[in-house]
């Protein structure tokens, strides 16, 4: 029996095709990208190619807009530092509560230390921000606004285009953190308010210890790593070829797929969400179901603990997630499902299942099969579910 992986926001499987396009720049291709001379030349144009592959995944006007990076979360550290320090007369970040923690431990950080006075704005019952508090928030001392394009543990996606042009009304520039969305949902940054982008290379099938932030073309920067003039002197230190090359690679083959993320990768997730709301009592969504990635399904399970179905499933052969990988394994609830107020029932028994294309439709049947027994069994246990169902015996099934 093969395992079958549904943690993709966590991280994605190297599609074979970009381990194949980097082997060669660890081998004959070693050259310095910055290098003068003949084994570096190749590899200089190797790497301006990566960029325009990338360019094309976000609808990009400029290949130079992108900047390589370790990842996502050095990217996020950038975009927000960069902002602080490009912009000396402005001292406060608007952010949200359901931020990924590379955006959220910097500004815990950056308010602990007296550095920035952060706003993080709140989200209704389905993930969505705050408008009203949102509006409110801004202000001329407002240097960035920093708001995720979709939320890794439910899919949630803002309206990202419309906050950015109200951040840009009141002079703030402002970053998104798309490393979930890039890949799986279209984006167009050519005349968009978005003045800069994170996305991280092993969320859409590249390698790990790359990513990219795109800054728009006149949008001051300063850089977070300060060393040699690569990158324009954005990002010093020498390029990591190898990644580089599979992160444009991993980009190509994202915008060949998109078109497959929002129909056969939605369309096992949908199938996968019905069944299981059919077949399990007391189980809701959390997100926004109109407004969601096309890849991911979180599913609330009342009066049982996440930690329990996910050992189990993955007994089963099903691999999945309570939510951020840096949140699981510990016992407390996550802080996106606490700021959407999930009902107490529900905030321990919260599974995310987070599809790809590398994913079957047999794997659905697997986890349709799988599942609901391991719930009722569960709950059979629970001395809670016993009071609940008691009480509960004649109000409606959520679905
Ligand atoms: C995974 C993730 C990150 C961090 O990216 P790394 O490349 O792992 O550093 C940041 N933001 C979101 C929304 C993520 O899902």
């Amino acid at each position: 029996m093969t395992a079958i992986y549904l943690d993709n926001n966590a991280t994605t499987r190297t599609d074979p095709s970009v381990v194949e396009a980097m082997l060669p720049y660890f081998s004959e291709s070693f050259g310095n990208a910055s290098s003068a001379h003949s084994f570096g030349a190749s590899v200089g144009e190797a790497v301006k190619a990566a960029r325009q592959q990338l360019q094309a995944l976000l609808g990009a006007a400029h290949d130079h807009e992108i900047i390589y990076t370790s990842g996502g979360t050095e990217s996020d550290n950038a975009a927000i530092l960069s902002a602080l320090e490009a912009m000396p007369d402005r001292n406060e970040i608007v952010t949200s509560k359901v931020e990924h923690p590379a955006i959220l431990s910097l500004c815990e950080h950056l308010e602990k230390t007296g550095r920035a006075k952060v706003h993080f704005i709140g989200v209704d019952k389905l993930g969505q921000l705050d408008i009203e508090a949102y509006r409110a928030a801004l202000s001329d001392k407002v240097a960035i606004v920093s708001l995720m394009w979709a939320n890794n543990e439910t899919g949630t996606i803002f309206p990202i285009e419309g906050l950015a042009e109200l951040a840009k009304q009141h002079g703030a520039l402002f970053h998104t953190d798309a490393v979930q969305a890039a890949g799986k949902t279209s984006i167009v940054l050519k005349d968009s308010a978005i003045d800069m982008l994170s996305l991280s290379g092993h969320k859409l099938h590249g390698p790990k210890g790359i990513g990219a932030l795109y800054v728009k073309k006149g949008v001051r920067f300063k850089p977070l790593i300060r060393g040699g003039h690569q990158e324009r002197a954005r990002r010093g230190g020498t390029e990591n070829v190898p990644a580089i090359i599979g992160l444009g690679k991993a980009a190509e083959l994202a915008l060949a797929h998109m078109a497959e993320e929002q129909g056969r990768v939605k369309e096992m997730r949908d199938r996968l969400e019905k069944a299981v709301l059919q077949r399990v009592p007391n189980c809701l969504v959390n997100g926004d179901r109109n407004d969601r990635l096309p890849n991911t399904l979180n599913l609330a399970f009342e009066y049982v603990e996440s930690e329990a179905i996910l050992l189990h499933l993955n007994r089963a052969g099903v691999a999945a997630s309570s939510g951020s990988a840096c949140t699981s394994g510990s016992m407390e609830p996550s802080h996106v499902l606490k700021a959407m107020e999930v009902p107490e029932a529900a905030l321990h028994g919260a599974v995310r299942f987070s599809f790809s294309r590398d994913n079957q439709a047999s794997d659905v049947d697997r986890v349709i099969e799988t599942l609901p027994p391991i719930v009722e069994k569960l709950r059979e246990m629970s001395p809670f579910w016993a009071d609940a169902e008691k009480k509960t015996n004649d109000k409606p099934v959520f679905a």
